[in-house]
């Protein structure tokens, strides 16, 4: 289930198609899971850059006019939900300037972790910013590079950032597609004929019918021209830390990344939770959607049915207004409705892939009380979030996580649930596979793998808002 926060973005660029802007369209619209606050195409005609972005859906925001004025052989695109900076037009991306050197367009998918240092003193030499985006300081600092070529521009100023990002960037005759050397977000190569396509995840090269090649490694950066593809690997190695909520929560079950597919990897964090958590009851009860892969995998391990307790309507947009006299307060009832019929008078193992602030578990559970449920066994697929995110997942502040500051007891009582179990974090490892792969699992243990300067810390999200 969907709470009050959002995701954060999703990328996708097409090099060397006719109709790149299309692809980049069809693209993102696999993507939209990743980000649905704005979405934005940049084409190159090798002339010039195009750009076109919006607030909305991405169904919402391109027509076929708006696609017409997008030509060329190559295009980036991006779906954006804030992490960092205020959710605002001008902080929409691509985002797109004319330096020295003419066009570049950036899209970025992560979080800089020392962007507000490098802003301050940015600004300090003189550099005025037009949004509050942390991706901006990429471009001025590419801006004042003395590197002749763009990828050596690149390079210099990614050397001096810090914290997450994917990024692609697009300009009259390139493409090139960067991954941080942690790869805290995935990032996959695709093809299309002679086109080379850059995605965040592989669902969206299943909708165009392209073919997967591979992972973009963490610290890769892969420049494609008239030329072709050329991979570089400027950046001192370190240790991965792919995102593991990506594995639990963000990326779609269809996509594979990090190695694995997503689904597998969520049916057997429910296996492992049937393990560690078996329950009373009589049937198994996914949350919509977020809950479905583990609950299946939970269900295989206890022998306890799965059945679709909970209904989930589709079609409620961002406009939605509620009313303000007669009948007040929706909460999630006007996203999901339990079928009561099958849930009274039983015990119901409710799985959910996490809770965050546990406002949306414990509406859901009083959904469910209310339904006629007997006993309500939680249980969730991934361990206490403890720790905000500052890798861009755009997880609350510390002080609102609420297993930051209660025990698993506590927790139980406010969702009003009779038991509740999590995912252990050995749990999580083992199913993620932790040996041949490193993940951060930071916002569960406080471990995060970049040090902060002390300016850092819970005020880094919000430094580029209060501007
Ligand atoms: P809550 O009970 O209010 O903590 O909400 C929990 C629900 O939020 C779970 O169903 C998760 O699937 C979902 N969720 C977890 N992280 C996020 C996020 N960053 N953005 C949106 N929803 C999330």
């Amino acid at each position: 289930m969907n709470g009050e926060w959002g995701e954060h973005c999703g990328l996708f660029g097409v090099y060397g198609h006719p109709e790149s802007a299309n692809l980049t369209y069809l693209g993102l619209y696999a993507l939209q899971h990743r980000g649905q606050e704005s979405a934005g195409i940049v084409s190159s005609d090798s002339q010039d850059l195009h750009s076109y972005r919006n607030m909305g859906l991405v169904s919402e925001v391109f027509t076929g006019d708006v696609l017409k004025r997008l030509p060329g052989r190559s295009s980036i695109g991006h779906v954006r939900y804030s992490t960092a900076g205020a959710s605002d037009l001008k902080n929409s991306q691509p985002f797109t300037v004319h330096y020295a050197r003419g066009g570049l367009a950036i899209a970025h998918n992560g979080n800089l972790t020392n962007a507000h240092m490098l802003r301050d003193e940015l600004e300090a030499y003189g550099s005025i910013f037009q949004s509050t985006m942390d991706t901006e300081t990429i471009i001025h600092l590419i801006a004042r590079s003395h590197e002749h070529d763009l990828a050596d521009r690149i390079i210099r100023a990614l050397k001096q950032v810090e914290g997450a990002y994917c990024l692609l960037f697009l300009s009259e005759e390139e493409m090139i597609a960067v991954r941080d050397p942690h790869g805290f977000r995935p990032l996959v190569l695709g093809r299309q004929k002679n086109a080379y396509l850059v995605a965040s995840e592989t669902c969206a090269f299943d909708l165009i019918g392209a073919e997967f090649e591979r992972e973009i490694e963490p610290g890769e950066m892969v420049i494609i021209n008239e030329d072709g593809l050329h991979s570089f690997y400027p950046f001192i190695p370190v240790s991965p830390s792919h995102c593991v909520f990506e594995f639990i929560y963000f990326a779609r079950p269809d996509s594979f990344i990090f190695g694995r597919n997503v689904y597998g990897v969520r049916r057997e964090l429910g296996v492992q939770l049937g393990r560690e958590h078996p329950a009373e009851a009589d049937i198994v009860i996914p949350t919509p959607d977020s809950g479905f892969s583990a609950a299946i995998g939970y269900g295989h391990e206890t022998k306890i049915p799965m059945e679709l307790g909970l209904m989930r309507n589709h079609y409620v947009g961002r406009t939605f207004i509620e009313p303000k006299q007669s009948i007040r307060h929706f909460g999630v009832k006007i996203k999901l409705n339990p079928v009561k019929e099958l849930i009274r008078g039983k015990g119901v193992a409710v799985v959910d892939d996490s809770i965050v602030r546990a406002t949306t578990s414990r509406k859901i559970m009083k959904m469910i009380r209310k339904a006629g449920a007997e006993q309500i066994h939680v249980r969730i697929s991934s361990p206490p979030i403890t720790h905000p995110c500052f890798f861009g997942i755009d997880t609350p502040m510390r002080s609102e996580l609420i297993a930051s500051s209660h025990s698993i007891e506590e927790i139980n009582r406010y969702i009003t649930s009779d038991t509740l179990g999590y995912l252990s974090l050995e749990g999580l490892k083992r199913c993620v596979g932790e040996d041949n792969g490193s993940f951060c699992y930071a916002c569960f243990s406080g471990g995060y793998p970049i040090k902060f300067p002390p300016r850092m810390g819970e005020a880094q999200l919000q430094l580029f808002e209060e501007r």
